[in-house]
């Protein structure tokens, strides 16, 4: 039986009486517990060294030769919280509804008030931590604002605020390391969860750079091991990103939830052909000054094509700015699954503005007129002329997003300055993964998960600048608390012992896995296996779902997996780095994970945030959600083959927060 463990009380005291009552670990006997944290994104890097800062004894992991190149490096746009800087009417409570409301009533209650209540909190410890947040000319902290909501409380570094928060998370730990309470493994994957007595005690893991295989024991482990993005192949996600520990948690007990609610971000750079291995994001903070539009009639896409025309040669009126057209509250900052399903309708319907047909404009044009008026102004310039203001207006964009249009130009070769960007819809990030309860436990005890790697507070969908929100409040203000009610149980456990039937029983498993791939007399490389996952899962299990299509996926992904085991070549040693097998184990996982995710999809026969069942939309086209039927999470127990997983619902309870139809316009 699914126990969430929510407390007891109204909504926005649930957490502070939560923090009283729950156990504590004193601090003479946190010194003889350890703690394994895998992952040292922005949720492991703050977990690992709050743990270690409140004086458990902490091992961290990463596969990366550093913690600082872990994924969350890559975010860009910016870290949500209710601060209300603007003076906009931001508050708790609104951060909290924009978020269930977000997440298309997907996600449960107490925990999206938790993440909005410590937002502030981690803008605080981040700015003591040196991160440079950008700041206004008065020297107060600046603010964006992102899809879905109407303040502004985004706060960001540039275009590369992951990266600053993930400085400050590391140089935390570092600080800890120094000391001695984390012991630091780069270059280690961990490859099994270990359960003694149904507990989660340690886990086994790989030295990448020599194939070693080590045992790691400690009275809890937790999983900060990011999203499952690149189960489609190509997504925004690091190269690297994967399932495995994840999946393997599932296999040892820990349920799934939703894995089929995926995020496909609309502004990306579109895909260009076969050899692609990556997509690339183009923050959605761009939405704050560009505006999205296709031509409105098929002969100017016809022109634009054929080269006779280019698109700055436009006029307004010949421009379709669908998003401002349809959803006129929200217009261009329309949440993702919203918009991204918006661009893939314009481009279905035939004005997809590239080569292949899937692509729309992302224009600054007016943004450079808008800023460049103001900048006139406050630089006391009388009557300049249209060049001048367009040339000061580029000078303003170039100070909020110059990284982000250096690397468009660098990638594509055009320049965004002269002419708008093209950009479509990638799978970005997944609202699904370990279910946990309130603490943050996973239906396995002692094992916790937290960050991307947990099903979270997003629902179906989730809010842009909500994620590096979630994983450092995971990280520094949830976990640090919660595991402690766990591990009071464990002040006189004692050492655990690597010495026994469970730990040689895992070590064994490990081994012949890679055993068996290695020497494997396959003929076809990894990638080649997980291009045609990638394609299967984009095109049957991506923006759109239907029954057939679903049905179908899951029969052609049990073909692939097993021609993959039979058929997959694994050149090198296990004994030696080795990045073709390490590919090789993470997409076995991946193989497995997203026949679950078909299946998770197929069974949801309702539309919500990112999930659109074809099958069910409004009649013009918006995601229809069955609330009577659909108002659970699913949780899946793994039973030996992934498409016989067995359901369990946690139902989600709304209180303080009516189920509305999602509506922008
Ligand atoms: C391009 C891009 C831009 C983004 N921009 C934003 C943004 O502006 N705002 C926002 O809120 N969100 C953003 N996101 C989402 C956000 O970056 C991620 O959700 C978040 O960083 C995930 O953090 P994490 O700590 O959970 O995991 P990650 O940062 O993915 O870290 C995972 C860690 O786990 C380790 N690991 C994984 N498996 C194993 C294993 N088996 N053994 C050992 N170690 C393992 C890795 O080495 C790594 O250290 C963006 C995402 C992308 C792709």
């Amino acid at each position: 039986m699914l126990d969430s463990r929510i407390p007891e009380g109204p909504l926005a005291e649930k957490w502070n009486t939560h923090k009283d009552n729950i156990r504590l670990v004193n601090p003479a006997n946190k010194r003889d517990i350890d703690i394994i944290v895998v992952g040292t994104g922005l949720a492991g890097s703050s977990a690992a060294a709050s743990l270690a800062e409140l004086g458990y004894n902490v091992k961290s992991l990463c596969f990366q030769d550093s913690p600082r190149r872990a994924h969350s490096i890559a975010a860009q746009g910016g870290i949500n919280a209710s601060k209300n800087y603007q003076n906009d009417g931001d508050s708790v409570y609104r951060l909290f509804y924009d978020t269930v409301k977000g997440g298309d009533y997907r996600s449960r209650e107490a925990n999206v008030h938790r993440l909005a209540e410590v937002s502030s909190n981690i803008i605080d410890q981040c700015v003591a931590q040196g991160v440079p947040f950008a700041r206004e000319y008065g020297g107060l902290l600046d603010n964006r604002s992102f899809g879905g909501v109407q303040v502004s409380r985004t706060f960001y570094a540039k275009g590369q605020t992951g990266q600053q928060l993930l400085l400050g998370a590391y140089s935390a730990l570092s600080r800890q390391i120094s000391k001695g309470k984390v012991e630091m493994l780069n270059r280690h994957e961990m490859m099994e969860v270990v359960k003694v007595d149904g507990k989660a005690r340690g886990i086994i893991a790989r030295n990448l750079v020599t194939g070693e295989i080590e045992r790691h024991s400690a009275h809890a482990v937790v999983l900060c091991t990011g999203g499952y993005g690149n189960a489609f192949y190509l997504s925004t996600n690091a190269m690297g990103s994967n399932v495995s520990a994840a999946w393997k948690a599932h296999k040892q007990g820990s349920f799934f939830a939703n894995p089929c609610f995926t995020q496909i971000h609309p502004t990306c750079i579109p895909v260009s052909g076969h050899y692609q291995s990556k997509l690339t994001l183009m923050s959605e903070s761009l939405r704050n000054d560009g505006r999205i539009w296709v031509p409105k009639s098929k002969d100017d896409v016809e022109a634009i094509l054929n080269g006779s025309k280019l698109p700055t040669d436009l006029k307004e009126e010949e421009r379709d700015y669908y998003l401002e057209r349809r959803y006129p509250a929200f217009g261009n900052l329309v949440p993702r699954d919203v918009a991204s399903r918006a661009a893939k309708e314009r481009c279905d319907a035939g004005f997809g503005v590239n080569k292949t047909g899937h692509a729309v404009y992302l224009d600054f044009a007016s943004a450079f007129v808008r800023y460049g008026k103001t900048e006139a102004l406050t630089r006391g310039i009388q009557n300049p002329s249209d060049e001048t203001i367009v040339e000061l207006g580029r000078e303003v964009i170039k100070s909020k997003y110059g990284n982000l249009f250096d690397m468009y130009k660098q990638i594509t070769d055009d320049n965004p300055y002269e002419t708008p960007m093209m950009i479509y819809p990638a799978v970005h990030y997944t609202m699904g993964g370990l279910w946990v309860d309130y603490n943050l436990m996973t239906t396995v005890p002692g094992l916790f998960a937290a960050g991307e790697a947990n099903f979270s507070d997003h629902g179906a969908n989730r809010l842009g600048a909500s994620a590096l929100m979630q994983g450092l409040a995971d990280g520094y203000f949830v976990l640090p608390y919660t595991i402690g009610d766990y591990l009071a149980d464990d002040i006189r456990t004692g050492k655990i012992s690597t010495e026994t039937q469970e730990f040689d029983a895992a070590e064994k498993k490990v081994k012949d896995e890679i055993q068996a791939l290695i020497s494997n007399n396959g003929d076809t490389p990894v990638d080649d296996f997980h291009r045609r996952l990638g394609l299967i899962m984009w095109e049957k299990c991506g923006m759109a779902r239907n029954e057939k299509d679903l049905k179908q996926a899951i029969a052609e992904i049990q073909e692939l997996r097993k021609e993959f085991h039979s058929n997959v070549l694994v050149p090198g040693s296990e004994n030696a780095f080795n990045p073709e097998l390490e590919k090789a184990t993470r997409l076995a996982d991946f193989l497995e994970l997203g026949e679950a995710m078909c299946l998770d999809a197929l069974t949801r026969a309702e539309s919500c945030g990112g999930h659109f069942r074809e099958e069910s939309q409004t009649p013009d086209g918006e995601a229809l959600r069955d609330d009577e039927n659909y108002t659970f999470v699913s949780a899946w127990e793994y039973t030996g083959t992934p498409s016989e997983a067995k359901l369990h619902k946690e139902d989600l309870i709304y209180d303080n927060i009516e189920l509305k139809q999602r509506s922008y316009k």
